[in-house]
Formats: structure tokens, sequence, C-alpha cells
């Protein structure tokens, strides 16, 4: 049981955490903070957090288990604004999209202190944010991947990895560099090629006649190009070098295609098509490695 709570971004992640430690009854109170005080003015009439911070140093203070829930490019600010209350036995957390960037942060900022942050990231979340779809249903059953560092010291990590499992998620320990490489693959490419269809559709002459005749196989397709569009142009550009590197795995597939279509060649067309159909077959939502 925590005594206090530092919310650091009360929007879907941040309200929604809290919401579920709540619930748990895993901590006695919670004291958040965000950048616009209309947000969290709304938190605190929500019950999400109970006591409204005017700044992240007070939101910190006090506090016993912290979680920064702000866009992964806000991380540096952040941790620069609450280091000087930071302990070896505080518990800090953080919930980014993306690792190693957030990882450097805070080994530049946080320095002898870097022991207590773990770093983390839920697979879970919405195409909507803000306070007001906060959930505390939002992480039962979901993966969180920690991605712990040589400095993160064993005790944070354990005291993390008991925190979610709480919260009835199962956690998956990663190296930073693996995440990374892994969520460019199946998170940040799928988003990017999501706005890019969408775009290209939109722009058409005829895009609009085009979107009203769409089936529930393009609703599905292009579901997440409704997302938050300042924390996916952070995303996108925090892990640009893996983000690339997998655009040019997607290209030379798209291409293989393209030239079969070009070509005719029926035979080989319907072979990708099953090697792909296949693939998504085999592949189970959830299935640990
Ligand atoms: P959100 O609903 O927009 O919440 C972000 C919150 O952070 C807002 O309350 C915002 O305050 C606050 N904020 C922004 N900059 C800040 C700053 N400099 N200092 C303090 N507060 C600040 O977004 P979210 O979906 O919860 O995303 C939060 C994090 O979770 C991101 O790092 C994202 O990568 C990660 N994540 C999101 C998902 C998802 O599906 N949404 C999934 C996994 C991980 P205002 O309201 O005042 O602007």
């Amino acid at each position: 049981m925590f005594e206090q709570l530092g919310l650091i971004g009360c929007g879907l992640m941040g309200g929604s955490f809290a919401l579920a430690l709540k619930r748990a009854g895993l901590v006695k109170r919670v004291v958040g903070y965000s950048k616009s005080p209309s947000t969290t003015e709304r938190a605190r009439q929500m019950g999400v957090i109970d006591i409204e911070a005017p700044s992240a140093l007070l939101a910190v203070s006090g506090a016993d288990i912290v979680l920064l829930a702000v866009p992964v490019a806000a991380t540096e600010a952040t941790l620069k604004a609450i280091r000087h209350l930071v302990t070896k036995d505080m518990l800090i957390m953080d919930v980014g999209s993306t690792k190693r960037d957030v990882i450097d942060s805070a080994r530049r900022v946080l320095r002898d202190h870097i022991g207590s942050f773990v770093p983390c990231h839920p697979v879970a979340g919405k195409e909507v944010s803000g306070v007001e779809n906060a959930d505390p249903e939002l992480y039962v059953g979901k993966q969180v991947i920690v991605t712990p560092i040589d400095r993160t010291a064993p005790t944070q990590l354990e005291h993390a990895v008991r925190v979610w499992e709480e919260l009835g998620c199962q956690v998956l320990k990663m190296a930073p560099e693996e995440h990374d490489a892994a969520f460019a693959a199946v998170s940040h490419l799928p988003h990017l090629i999501a706005f890019a269809l969408i775009n290209g559709v939109a722009g058409q002459e005829h895009g609009q006649d085009y979107f009203s005749l769409a089936g529930p196989g393009f609703r599905d397709f292009t579901r997440i190009a409704a997302s938050d569009p300042k924390m996916w142009r952070d995303i996108l550009l925090a892990n640009q070098h893996e983000l690339l590197a997998q655009c040019r795995v997607f290209e030379r597939s798209l291409h293989a295609m393209e030239a079969l279509i070009e070509s005719g060649d029926a035979e080989a067309l319907e072979g990708l098509i099953g090697k792909a159909s296949d693939a998504r077959a085999q592949w189970r939502m959830g299935t640990k490695r």
C-alpha cells in the first residue's frame, strides 16, 4: 500500500492508472498535476485525483510512488522539474510508448537517483485521449513492458512489477532497444501507414465519395488514424531510427507485391497473399514469447 501517488499528466493513461490504483486499494491519496490547470481541476472533479498540485514538483512532494504520464517529449522537462525531491525510496515510473529516449532523459537528469526510475510501457490505450476517457479497467488483462537498465534498483523494479500485476497486468521485461525495435514494427509503422493511407484517400478529388463507400475492413484498418496528433508526432520522432528501418522493410514488401500486380503474375501474387494470411492466422494476440 502506498501513501501517496504523485501523478504528472492527468490524461487517459495517468487518470486510468490513478483510478485503478484507488480501486485496488493500493494508495491512500493521489496528488495530480497537468499542464493546464483546467485538466487538473477536471481530474479532481471526476475523483481521479484527490488534490490538485500547482506544479510537478509539488505533486511529487510527499509521494512514495510517482507516475509520469505525459507525452514522451515532455519527459526530460518533467524530470528536471521534480529531480530535487526524488529520493532513493521513491518509485518513479513512466508509461511512454518509446523507451530509449525516455531512458536517455532519465540518465541525464536523475543521475545518482536513476535507480528509482523504472521505465514502463503498458500496451493498453485508446485512440481517444484526455482524462474524460480515463477508465479503471484500461490496464486489466494487458501487457506491460518494463525495460530496466543496469542501474535500476532491484527493489524498485520488484515494486513496479508488483503494482502492475496487482492491477491485473502481465509484466514482460525487455531491453529498451529490443522494445523500440519491436514497437516500431507492430505499433509505430502501422500508425504511420494508417495516417498516410487516410491522407492519401482524403487528398484525392473523389476521396470523400470513396470514404462513403468504405466497409468494415477499411474501418478496422484505419481506426488508429484517429489517434492524438501531438502524441503520435512525438512517438514517431522519438523512435525515428527504428521506425525508418521498418519503413524500408515495408516498402520492400509493398514493392514486391506491386511488381507482381504489374506483371500479372497471379500465382506468385497468390503465394504472397497466402504467406501473409498464414502468418496472420498463426499470430495470437497476447501470446507470450
Ligand atoms: P493524454 O490523455 O493527452 O494525457 C497527457 C497528459 O499529460 C495531459 O493531461 C496533459 O495535460 C499532460 N501534459 C502534457 N505535457 C505536460 C507537461 N509538460 N507537464 C505536465 N503535464 C503535461 O495522453 P495519454 O494517452 O494519456 O498519453 C500519455 C503517455 O502515455 C504518452 O507518453 C504516450 O506515449 C503513452 N501511451 C499512450 C497510449 C494510448 O493509447 N493513448 C498507450 C500507451 C502509452 P493537458 O491536458 O493540460 O494538456
